[in-house]
Formats: C-alpha cells, sequence, structure tokens
C-alpha cells in the first residue's frame, strides 16, 4: 500500500506541484489524474484557465501548501473533485456540490434539452390558453413543470432558467439536498420552489402539465460494484433504484392519480439497458400516445419521455 497521505516537496513551481500532484493520484489509482490535479490546483490558488496557465513557472504560494496537500490527499482517499472544490458546472453555469446531492452529469443536460424541445413543439407560446379545455377566456397561464428528485437543483434551474414563463417546482426526499438546490436556484437567479417529500407526493392534489426526473436507478446489488467516488461519496438516496433500479419510475406511475391529471410532457433519466424497460411502464399507463427515446453522447439510451400530443 502506498502512503494516501500526500506531502508536497519543498521549494517548487506550480508546473511541479502538478506534475508531483498527477503521478501521486496515478499511484492512488484516480480516474483522470492530471484532469483531477488541476482541477484542485485551480481551486486552491483560485486561478481559472488563462490565468492558471500564466502562473504555471512562478513559485508555488507558500500559504497554498496546507490546502493543496489536504486537497490532494483527499482526491487520492477517492473523494470525488467536486465535492472538494464545491463546484460543478451544469448546462454552462455554477452549480454548487456537496456530498448530500449527486454531482450533475453532463449527460443530463441532454434530458433537459430534450424537455425544451418537447415542450416547444406542444406549448410553441410557451404557455397554456387558461380556462377550460375548449380554450377559455383566451388569456395564457403559466406552464407547470416539476422536476421530481432534484439534488442539486440542475435540471430545475436549468429550465427555470432556460424557459422563465414556467412555474418551475422541485421536490426531494432529502432535506439536505433541497437546501443545496435553494441555494443554487437563489446563487443563479431562478425562480424554483422546492417541495420536501417523496417523489410525487408533494404534488398530490396539483396539476403538473411537465413532469421531469432522473431518479436513483442504480440496482441495489450492483452499488458494491460502483467506482469508489460514486459508491463511497455520492449519496445513496440519490444512486439506489431498489432491487431492479425501477423502482422510483413504477412508483411514480403509481402516483399520477395523486395528480389531477397525467402531465402532457414527461421525461426521464435511466441507466444503461433500462430503456426499454422504463418506455413500457410509459406505454402501459396509456398517457402518452409517443415514446421517444434519447441516446446520449456515448450512444447509451439515456432517456425516455411521454409526450400526448392530444389537448385535453
Ligand atoms: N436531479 C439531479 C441530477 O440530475 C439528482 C439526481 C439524483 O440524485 N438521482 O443531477
Amino acid at each position: 500500500m502506498h502512503e494516501t497521505t500526500f506531502v508536497m516537496s519543498p521549494k517548487q513551481t506550480i508546473r511541479e506541484a502538478f506534475i508531483e500532484a498527477s503521478s501521486f493520484l496515478t499511484a492512488c489509482g484516480v480516474t483522470e489524474p492530471q484532469r483531477s490535479a488541476q482541477l484542485l490546483l485551480e481551486h486552491v490558488l483560485k486561478l481559472e484557465g488563462a490565468a492558471y496557465y500564466m502562473a504555471l513557472t512562478e513559485p508555488f504560494p507558500a500559504e497554498c501548501r496546507e490546502p493543496w496537500e489536504q486537497a490532494v490527499s483527499r482526491r487520492g482517499a477517492g473523494e470525488p473533485a467536486q465535492y472538494i472544490t464545491g463546484e460543478q458546472e451544469f448546462y454552462g453555469i455554477p452549480f454548487e456540490v456537496t456530498p448530500a446531492v449527486l454531482i450533475p452529469r453532463p449527460e443530463t443536460e441532454l434530458l433537459v434539452e430534450a424537455v425544451l424541445t418537447q415542450a416547444k413543439r406542444l406549448w410553441p407560446q410557451g404557455a397554456m390558453p387558461s380556462g377550460d379545455a375548449n380554450g377559455g377566456d383566451g388569456a395564457l397561464r403559466p406552464l407547470e413543470c416539476a422536476d421530481i428528485g432534484t439534488g442539486s437543483g440542475a435540471i430545475a434551474v436549468t429550465l427555470a432558467l432556460q424557459a422563465p414563463r414556467w412555474h418551475v417546482r422541485a421536490s426531494d426526499i432529502s432535506q439536505g439536498a433541497l437546501q443545496v438546490a435553494a441555494r443554487n436556484a437563489a446563487a443563479n437567479g431562478a425562480q424554483v420552489a422546492f417541495l420536501e417529500g417523496n417523489l410525487l407526493e408533494p404534488f398530490a392534489g396539483g396539476w403538473l402539465d411537465i413532469l421531469v426526473s432522473n431518479p436513483p436507478y442504480i440496482p441495489a446489488a450492483d452499488i458494491d460494484g460502483l467506482q469508489r467516488e460514486v459508491r463511497d461519496h455520492e449519496p445513496r438516496t440519490a444512486l439506489d433504484g431498489g432491487t431492479d433500479g425501477l423502482g422510483p419510475y413504477r412508483l411514480m406511475m403509481e402516483q399520477l392519480p395523486l395528480l389531477q391529471a397525467p402531465p402532457r410532457l414527461i421525461g426521464f433519466e435511466l441507466g444503461q439497458g433500462q430503456a426499454q424497460d422504463v418506455a413500457e411502464l410509459l406505454r402501459a399507463a396509456g398517457h402518452w400516445d409517443e415514446i421517444i427515446i434519447v441516446p446520449d453522447l456515448a450512444g447509451i439510451e439515456r432517456h425516455v419521455l411521454g409526450v400526448s400530443t392530444r389537448i385535453r
């Protein structure tokens, strides 16, 4: 076993510090050691991009030694770099992340995009005629959108910023996650209302036009086999999808009658190999006449959407 506490050599340039940490992290079996080293170095030195590269030949600042050693040691022990820096970018905006929330993944941006695209198709005006089903008084009411299991708030905050005319609400069963999500909404100037509860429960009796969710979907028995960054550091509640990983999707389908009517647009993220099963769950529910499967950039069927083209 190699040493897991990182102690830096005396007197180094920033570039030398980067090289030293990269080889330490490589020895620790960290995935993408150089990327981690640079992320942590930028964080500790409070430098970004061009300023970081400009500083590479400068001496490593003495006052940064201790935070640097701590950050590299934590990463070497398997902690994700984002929990150490406290930040992850999503859809081009910064999100605070803590161990109370799942780190937002790039593929989830595609879910946000797919939902925006389908919503535009269903509601070209970005709103709904109010009043009764036959057209009402012609005034427009905002679309009601919910992000279920919002975690860091990545989906809800992004939707609220991209579609400012929507009413966006978000739920989570974790109070700790809701606090982080609320801070992310405030910091990014997004109007989102946060509700605590299990999946659709907080929306009981209400109306939703759009429902989005990236729920926990890992089969419980697979969690031990995940990479340590995820298994040991990301919240179990955000990962564990029950025996076959489909528990949360099934439960949401069962909870639909809690709403005044099924939402006309529904969009789920899911794990590898789950798309056909989730598509079947949506088909069986019978509320959506179009079921769309969206692959991610790796070609994995990653999102399933249900669209009801019939106006009710
Ligand atoms: N909705 C959040 C995200 O997409 C959290 C997902 C989760 O914790 N399962 O990042």
